[in-house]
């Protein structure tokens, strides 16, 4: 067995594990394959073992890495978006987990309008208040960007991110995966018709409390391919 495939059936068992102590069904966890700095093997490797969903946080990277039609997974973009690369997106990446403005929103509708492609999107949300990360801070902004997307044609609005605090303070992380979830609920009576249904949280080191806190999709590269260099 590879070694990928070993890692994510490891995986598979601590989702299963901090899913039954949340009482929650393990299988509504999806898992993501973080590849970014990683080459091609990587993608096919995570591939072979079952993984149908990829991640990627770079535009100009991942239009190097990946083919443009007959990809056998979806394609995410995690990391933040500029606007000058959106006009790349559709038709190329499935979503885009890292939408945390308005503006940014609206170009991609623009070009997805172009192009005459509909995509899936996520908002992110800044839950640490690091100043370091990106993603809404403001509850009033991502309630306006959320009607706003809604009035949209080619934006379907699936659901919200976040990145934890990088801390080994397991209260902190799990308070970050909690408002999320909260903000989720709140938001949820609005997005209806858009199947929002995501919540995309949890990495290598903190997918359990994701998962235990109501993550239905984690994103893990370190966990399955090693460390990146
Ligand atoms: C890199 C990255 C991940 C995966 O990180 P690991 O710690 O390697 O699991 C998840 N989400 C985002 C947004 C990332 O940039």
């Amino acid at each position: 067995m590879g070694g990928v495939e070993s890692r994510l059936q490891e995986v598979r068992q601590r989702i299963e594990r901090a899913a039954t102590r949340a009482g929650r069904d393990p299988e509504s966890v999806e898992i993501m394959a973080v590849t970014k700095t990683l080459d091609e093997s990587a993608v096919s490797e995570a591939v072979n073992a079952g993984i149908r969903l990829i991640g990627e946080n770079r535009v100009q990277e991942a239009i190097a890495k990946f083919p443009e039609e007959e990809r056998d997974y979806r394609l995410h973009l995690i990391g933040h978006l500029q606007r000058n690369k959106s006009k790349f997106v559709p038709g190329f990446f499935d979503c885009v987990e890292s939408i945390d403005k308005k503006e940014t929103a609206l170009a991609l509708e623009r070009h997805c309008r172009e192009k005459g492609k509909t995509i899936d999107i996520l908002f992110e949300v800044n839950t640490s208040g690091e100043k370091s990360k990106h993603g809404f801070t403001s509850q009033d902004l991502l309630k306006e960007a959320t009607d706003i997307v809604l009035e949209t044609e080619f934006l379907h609005l699936n659901g919200l991110m976040t990145i934890a605090p990088f801390t080994d303070d397991t209260d902190r992380v799990r308070r970050s995966f909690a408002r999320l979830r909260e903000l989720f609920e709140e938001l949820r009576g609005r997005a209806d018709e858009h199947e929002f249904v995501t919540l995309s949280m949890g990495m290598s080191s903190d997918f359990e409390i994701a998962v235990e806190e109501g993550s239905n999709r984690i994103r893990v590269g370190t966990v399955l391919f090693g460390k990146r260099a």
